[in-house]
């Protein structure tokens, strides 16, 4: 939990503005207290958050950079590698850090480019105990090495922050069409998921233990941005969050430019696995982001001798926003994601 400014604030002008009435809200010139460490405005500062002590009494730590802005704004952590193998978010922060500038940025950025930091060394999803870290939010103190991490993250970082972005890639070799998932029944979080510009935004509803569900139920505005695939940094994927990161900024007053968006967003609905028949070998016939038709043919399975062993067809019409990478499929796996596109203007078609 922060624990207040530990010196007086540089500008005490008393009509400062304070950037939202929420939980944690501070005029962001006061000095930034975070891990028992004290960040001035207009400093950006690297510091370790204690994970763990290992069986070899190693310390192994969580590395956030905290950028606290000269001027006053709201407090927005990025958070990528919840899953240890997820790299595109990653690459994402990194170029993100390397566009900020204390001098002129409006608030705080807290980045956390690894969260997992067992699961990124080992280039796993999981933690050593096969948890899945984001099934164990809020944590706590005491639990297992998972439930600790969480309580550490929700302490350490949600708790100062009214915004966050947590950055994910597709898992079990499946690739995700660039894409915003958030409760956008909040219409704040609708309003910055929809400045993101991502060519997908869906309405999620959140998983019991995850970060977003976490941070949601204390207020805080959470965007999810699903990208690529896992163990891969993706250029496009890359691109669209960079940029998308930028104009959430942007829309939160954080900073005074806006990256063009390229192309419009797709909002959808439910979504479909579909699921091949048989096992074998899958041809697709198309690719992240394509529309489809009612009963389109979406692509084929065959034996090893060549034979078709079925067809995959679209169960209704949508957009395709996730596809499995792996040819071999056993008859049941999900190999093509469709979702539904909710037309505002003329309804869910
Ligand atoms: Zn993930």
């Amino acid at each position: 939990m922060n624990e207040g400014p530990t010196t007086d604030p540089p500008d005490s002008d008393p009509e400062l503005p304070s950037p939202r009435p929420a939980r944690a809200s501070r005029p962001a010139v006061l000095p930034f207290s975070f891990a028992g460490e004290v960040v001035l405005p207009n400093e950006r500062r690297r510091v370790e958050l204690p994970a763990a002590r290992l069986a070899t009494e190693t310390h192994l730590t969580i590395p956030a950079e905290i950028v606290h802005g000269r001027r006053p704004g709201p407090c927005l952590w990025l958070s990528a590698a919840v899953h240890g193998d997820e790299l595109n978010g990653v690459e994402i922060i990194r170029q993100i850090l390397g566009r900020l500038d204390p001098e002129v940025l409006r608030g705080t950025v807290v980045a956390v480019p690894v969260v997992n930091v067992f699961g990124f060394i080992e280039q796993s999803r999981y933690l050593p105990d096969r948890r899945d870290l984001n099934r164990s939010f809020p944590g706590s103190s005491s639990g297992s090495l998972a439930s600790r991490i969480a309580h550490l993250f929700m302490r350490e970082v949600v708790a100062h922050c009214q915004y966050g972005i947590d950055l994910h890639t597709g898992a079990n070799h499946r690739s995700n069409t660039p894409q915003i998932r958030a409760n956008l029944n909040d219409p704040e979080t609708r309003r910055i998921g929809e400045a993101f510009g991502a060519p997908v935004v869906q309405h999620s509803a959140t998983r019991d233990g995850s970060l977003r569900e976490a941070a949601g139920r204390l207020g805080v505005h959470v965007l999810l941005y699903e990208a690529g695939e896992a163990l891969r940094i993706d250029d496009e994927p890359v691109r669209v969050g960079v940029n998308g990161v930028l104009r959430v900024m942007h829309a939160l007053g954080m900073r005074s430019t806006r990256p063009k968006q390229k192309g419009r967003t797709i909002e959808v609905g439910r979504s479909t696995w579909v699921r091949p028949r048989a096992s074998g070998l899958a041809r697709l016939d198309v690719k992240l982001g394509d529309r489809v038709e009612h009963r389109q043919r979406l692509g084929f399975v065959t034996s090893a001798f060549g034979e078709v062993a079925c067809h995959i067809d679209a169960p209704h019409a949508g957009v395709v926003i996730g596809l499995a990478r792996n040819p071999l499929v056993n008859k049941g796996d999900g190999v093509v994601h469709v979702g539904r596109i909710v037309d505002r203007e003329a309804g869910a078609s």
